[in-house]
């Protein structure tokens, strides 16, 4: 028993396609970026409104999008204001020893 498709419809194997490869790149989302919800759904750490998707997928078109690029902006320059005041409270704690 084999399975051949008896029609040559183009946009279904191309949405087949394209849901494949972005399974594929949804598995390179960072883990400070997303996490997992409880209830089994994903939400987005970068956006302030923190807003809460289905899927991996689902999520995966969200960070392509205007909004998230932008709060991406803030989010890795909030990691850096961070990093430096670790860094300025670990030199006074060094300092002092
Ligand atoms: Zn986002």
């Amino acid at each position: 028993m084999s399975f051949k498709r008896d029609s040559t419809d183009t946009s279904l194997l191309r949405n087949l396609k394209f849901r494949r490869v972005s399974e594929i790149l949804a598995q390179q989302i960072p883990e400070d970026e997303a996490r997992l919800l409880s209830n089994g759904r994903l939400t987005c750490l970068v956006c302030l409104h923190r807003p809460i998707f289905d899927n991996v997928n689902m999520l995966s078109i969200h960070r392509k999008g205007r909004r998230h690029i932008a709060g991406k902006i803030n989010f890795v320059f909030d990691i850096y204001r961070n990093c430096r005041f670790i860094d300025h409270h670990l030199i006074i704690y060094y300092r002092t020893k």
